[in-house]
């Protein structure tokens, strides 16, 4: 997972990428990046760490240029190191070009390879250098052309965003499995993984970039065409479930209101005797708020979340994740003590956290836990660019839901309907989303 960020035709490209990243924060906490078209040079700045943290005025001063691009990232291919941070830059036979990507190619291991024992040298293990090296070989007339034949290679997910001296190129995978978004800033446009970057700095959102749509941006404005075969489409439902921001308008719906209702369907489908209601902060939040819609039962403050530690699941190591927990959130004991509580949280990846939580929600005094989860059991790795652990690592993949509400010591455990999870989206027959990752029904082949 990670977000990314263009602009073109504005004085202050670099900064306002700078503020389109902050926004995107919530999509990758490893590294930031921005590259900067200034007359025919790119300048490229990039650092482990978070946005604010990476850049200041100095770094930004020295992006000058009407263009740019922006990254940040947290590792789904590739580990989590400074040589694997975006945007990439290279030089190379048509002058500088730069990309960012946020998704996943399934058969980047295939393409590696075979480009290695032609003697392509690599200069960092992510799927994304992968895609610069297909467009240095491609004989294409047109930058565009390359793009494409290089694209056109490849199996997978990608929203991408290339810059060169003259161009802003968006590409989104054929099956839009993540989002991407056009807006326009006074004459400049912008694109962004989400509506949020447009908010922050005041765009005015256009459309989404279509699923297997290529937009070219140069001085002559924009043009769209769409190169790849068409394909159903398979947006990812779990950025609805989780990874967005609540605030986004994504694939064309608020995720807010979508986590509202899914706590609402969430309610008509396990219902629990309870006196409260409480919410997981901050992913939680959305849904709880449903269930107590749904169900009658008051919402209330159970837990708080510390506003000085970031997402504790994305810091790859298991010794952070672990601690991580007792850092982000506390209990309310006023809310909780000779309770019965119900928590809602978004998902179960390997009970690590629930088991946490239902604990620290016991210790504050509550009388009963019941644990409400608003998506179906995570029982399948996402190879489309959201971070899974393998599936041995996935608690549901080889647990019951008893097994798992015992391993969590909740006095009852219930999970949303995948049925349920493709209605509330809008998506009765399942033929607008993917959710592999709750059913295992893959869109693409996983092997080249
Ligand atoms: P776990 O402790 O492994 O069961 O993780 C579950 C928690 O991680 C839930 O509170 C989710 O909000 C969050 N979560 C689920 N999927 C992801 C993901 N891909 N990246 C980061 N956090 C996640």
């Amino acid at each position: 997972m990670c977000g990314v960020f263009g602009i073109f035709g504005h004085e202050e490209a670099s900064n306002l990428t700078y503020l389109g990243l902050h926004a995107l924060q919530h999509r990758g906490q490893e590294s930031a990046g921005i590259v900067a078209a200034d007359g025919p040079v790119l300048k490229s700045y990039k650092q482990m760490g978070l946005v604010a943290d990476v850049f200041n005025a100095t770094t930004l001063g020295m992006l000058p240029g009407r263009s740019a691009i922006g990254h940040v990232r947290y590792s789904t291919a590739g580990s989590s190191l400074l040589a694997n941070a975006q945007p990439l830059m290279v030089a190379w036979s048509m002058g500088q070009m730069s990309v960012a990507h946020n998704g996943n190619l399934v058969n980047h291991d295939a393409l590696k390879k075979k480009l290695e024992l032609e003697g392509t040298i690599y200069q960092s293990d992510s799927d994304t250098e992968t895609v610069l090296h297909l467009i240095a070989r491609s004989r294409g007339t047109t930058f565009e052309d390359r793009v494409v034949e290089a694209l056109k290679q490849t199996v997978g997910a990608y929203s991408l965003l290339f810059l060169t001296d003259k161009k802003l190129v968006a590409v989104r995978d054929a099956f839009g499995f993540r989002p991407l978004v056009l807006g326009r800033l006074k004459n400049a446009y912008v694109l962004a993984s989400e509506t949020t970057a447009l908010d922050l700095i005041e765009a005015e959102f256009l459309r989404e970039i279509e699923p297997g749509e290529m937009v070219v941006i140069d001085e002559h404005g924009l043009k769209s065409t769409f190169p790849f075969e068409k394909k159903r489409s398979g947006r990812c439902i779990f950025e609805h479930v989780y990874f967005a921001r609540s605030d986004t308008q994504l694939f064309g719906r608020s995720v807010f209101e979508t986590r509202k209702k899914l706590g609402v369907q969430l309610a008509k489908e396990q219902p629990a005797n309870a006196d409260v209601v409480i919410a997981v902060p901050d992913s939680g939040v959305p849904a709880a708020i449903g269930y107590a819609q749904g169900s009658g039962i008051p919402y209330d403050i159970g837990l708080i979340r510390s506003h000085y530690v970031g997402r504790t699941f994305i810091e790859p190591q298991q010794s952070i994740r672990h601690f991580g927990v007792k850092l982000k959130l506390s209990a309310v004991r006023a809310t909780l003590k000779d309770k019965r509580v119900v928590v809602i949280d978004d998902s179960i990846v390997r009970g690590t956290t629930s088991r946490k939580i239902v604990k620290m929600l016991k210790d504050a005094g509550a009388r009963e836990v019941h644990v409400r989860i608003a998506s179906p059991p995570t029982t399948w790795p996402c190879y489309y660019g959201i971070d899974t652990p393998s599936r041995q690592e996935l608690i549901a993949a080889s647990h019951s839901i008893d097994e798992i509400a015992k391993y969590i010591t909740a006095d009852s455990l219930g999970y949303l309907t995948l049925d349920g999870l493709h209605a509330t989206v809008g998506d009765p027959e399942r033929m607008t989303y993917c959710s592999a990752c709750f059913s295992g029904a893959y869109l693409t082949a996983l092997k080249a």
